[in-house]
C-alpha cells in the first residue's frame, strides 16, 4: 500500500510529503503550563497532536512522541514579562509552587486520559531539566548570541538572519507585536530571555544557582533543550497551536540553530484554534473558563463526545465552541455507538478489511490529517451493503486513528433480540427521543422502562440495559 503522507508544514507554507529522518519519527509537541487546569482549547491541540501521532503509526511508523510540562518560567506576558504564571497559581490557591505544578499535571493526564489520548513516551518536566537548559544557554554564550541585562541573560535575534523563516511575517511585524511588551534594555524588541534572574530582595519558591546568578530559565529554553536530549537525530515533527508559531517556535528554532549549527525539527504543524464566538480564541483568561470537568464530567456528558466533535473539523481550520456544542456531540456520538451495537448483533465471525474503504481512509488521512473525511467514511460503511463482519472489522480497524473507543461496546450490551417486545419498543422511542434532544421525554421513557423491570444506562461505551 502507498506509504505517503502530506503534511502542511508551517515551515515551507505548504503541504509536504513526510520523510522521518531515521527508523522512529521524532515527535515533539509543547505541553501544558500546569498552573490551572488545561481548558477545551488547549485540549483541541492535543487532540490534534494525538490524531496526528495515531495516524503516523496507522502508516507503520514507530513514533517517539515526547512532551513537555511547563513548570517553571513561562510568564503572564509571552514576551518575558509579567509574574511566572507557577508563582501566581501558587500565590491565587495558598499552595507551593511545587503542589500547583504537581495537582495540575495529574488533572492533565486526567483529561488525556479521558479524551482517549495516548499518553507520550516520555513527559519531561522542565524543572527537572535545569542543567541541560543552563548548558544550553552556556553554549549560546560562547557562540556570542547572548548579552546580559539588569533581570536576565537575552537572545540577541538580530544575530540571526532568517528569524521569521515560520512566521513568514516582515520582521517589523514581528518586532510590533514584540513591542506590547516594554523591555528598554532589550537590544531589539523581539530578543527573549533565556535566564531570569530572582527579582532582588524577593525569594521565588522556584530557583536555580546558574553561572549567572540565582535565577530561572526562560520559557522557550526548555523545548529546546529537552527536545535536543531526547530526540537528537530524530528531529522529524514539532507540534502547537498556532499561537505558539510567531514567538515560542519562532524562539526555540533561534536559539536551537543558533547553538547546534544544525536545522532544529523538519516539520512544523500547528493546530488551529477552538474560539467563542465572535470569533476570539478560547483562553484561561477568557470570562467562561471551560475545562473538560465543567463542560462535560460534571454534567454527566461522557467527555469522548468532545472527541468526537473535534474529528468533524480539520485541524487547520478554527471551530467555534457554542453554548449547545456538548450535548449536540453527545447526541452524535451515541447515535453513531447505538449503530455499531446493531451492527455487532449481526456480526457472527471475524471479517475481513474491505480495500476500497480503506484506501479511501488512507487516502484522507494522508491528505494532511483530513479526518472529517475519513469519520464520513464510518457513516458510509455502515450503511453500506458489504458484509457486516467486514464492515465492523473495517469499522474497529479505523479506530485506531479515531480513538472513540468502539471495540470496547459489548454485544451483550445491546442484545434487543433477548428483550421483551415492548421493552424493546420503548428502547427505540427512547433512542429516537435522545437523538432529538428529547431529555425529559427519554427520561420519562427510561422511567418507564424501569418499572417493568429493566435497567437502562447511558455509559461511556454506549446505552447498557440489564434486568433491575
Ligand atoms: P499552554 O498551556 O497555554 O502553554 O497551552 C497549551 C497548548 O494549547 C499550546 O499548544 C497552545 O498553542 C494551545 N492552545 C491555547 N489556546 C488554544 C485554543 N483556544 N484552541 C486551541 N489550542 C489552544
Ligand atoms: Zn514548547
Amino acid at each position: 500500500m502507498d506509504n505517503k503522507i502530506f503534511l502542511y508544514n508551517t515551515l515551507s507554507n505548504r503541504k509536504e510529503e513526510f520523510n522521518s529522518e531515521s527508523s522512529e519519527v521524532g515527535l515533539y509537541t509543547c505541553g501544558p503550563t500546569v498552573y490551572n487546569f488545561a481548558h477545551i482549547g488547549n485540549l483541541r491541540t492535543y487532540i490534534f497532536e494525538d490524531l496526528l501521532k495515531r495516524t503516523l503509526s496507522y502508516f507503520d511508523y514507530p513514533v517517539k512522541h515526547v512532551m513537555n510540562i511547563t513548570d517553571v518560567g513561562h510568564l503572564v506576558g509571552d514576551m518575558d514579562m509579567g509574574e511566572d504564571k507557577m508563582e501566581s497559581g501558587a500565590l491565587r490557591e495558598g499552595r507551593s509552587a511545587w503542589d500547583i505544578a504537581s495537582f495540575y499535571t495529574e488533572a492533565f493526564k486526567s483529561d488525556l486520559q479521558h479524551l482517549n489520548i495516548i499518553e507520550p513516551n516520555i513527559y519531561c518536566r522542565a524543572t527537572d531539566h535545569i542543567n541541560e537548559q543552563i548548558a544550553l544557554i552556556a553554549r549560546l554564550e560562547e557562540k556570542g548570541f547572548t548579552y546580559k541585562t539588569s533581570d536576565g541573560i537575552y537572545f540577541n535575534t538580530a544575530l540571526i538572519k532568517d528569524y521569521n523563516k515560520l512566521s513568514h511575517l516582515p520582521l517589523e511585524e514581528l518586532q510590533e507585536g514584540a513591542r506590547v511588551e516594554k523591555n528598554l534594555e532589550k537590544k531589539n524588541s523581539t530578543d527573549f530571555a533565556l535566564w531570569k534572574f530572582s527579582p532582588v530582595g524577593s525569594n521565588r519558591q522556584m530557583e536555580w544557582d546558574s553561572p549567572w546568578g540565582i535565577g530561572f530559565p526562560g520559557w522557550h529554553i526548555e523545548c529546546s533543550a529537552m527536545s535536543l536530549r531526547y530526540l537528537s537525530g530524530q528531529l522529524d515533527i514539532h507540534c502547537g497551536g498556532v499561537d505558539h508559531i510567531n514567538i515560542h517556535h519562532t524562539n526555540e528554532i533561534a536559539q536551537s540553530e543558533a547553538a547546534t549549527g544544525e536545522k532544529f525539527f523538519n516539520y512544523w504543524l500547528h493546530g488551529a484554534f477552538l474560539i467563542v464566538p465572535g470569533g476570539k480564541k478560547m483562553a484561561k483568561s477568557s470570562g467562561d473558563f471551560l475545562t473538560l470537568e465543567n463542560t462535560f464530567i460534571s454534567q454527566d456528558i461522557d467527555p469522548l463526545a468532545y472527541r468526537f466533535l473535534l474529528l468533524q473539523g480539520h485541524y487547520r481550520k478554527p471551530m467555534e465552541w457554542r453554548p449547545d456544542s456538548a450535548l449536540n456531540a453527545l447526541s452524535g456520538l451515541e447515535s453513531l455507538r447505538r449503530k455499531i451495537t446493531e451492527l455487532k448483533s449481526e456480526t457472527s465471525g471475524e471479517g475481513r478489511l474491505i480495500d476500497s474503504f480503506v484506501s479511501r481512509f488512507r487516502a484522507a488521512l494522508a491528505d494532511d490529517l483530513n479526518i472529517p473525511q475519513a469519520l464520513a467514511l464510518v457513516q458510509e460503511l455502515l450503511k453500506s451493503d458489504e458484509e457486516a463482519n467486514d464492515r465492523l472489522k473495517t469499522i474497529l480497524n479505523f479506530d485506531a486513528v479515531l480513538g472513540l473507543g468502539l471495540a470496547h461496546i459489548s454485544r451483550d450490551d445491546l442484545s434487543l433480540g433477548s428483550l421483551p417486545d415492548d421493552i424493546k419498543k420503548l428502547l427505540t422511542a427512547r433512542n429516537s427521543a435522545r437523538d432529538s434532544k428529547d431529555w425529559s421525554e427519554s427520561d420519562r421513557l427510561r422511567d418507564e422502562i424501569r418499572s417493568r423491570g429493566y435497567l437502562v444506562e447511558d455509559t461511556k461505551d454506549g446505552m447498557k440495559i440489564s434486568k433491575a
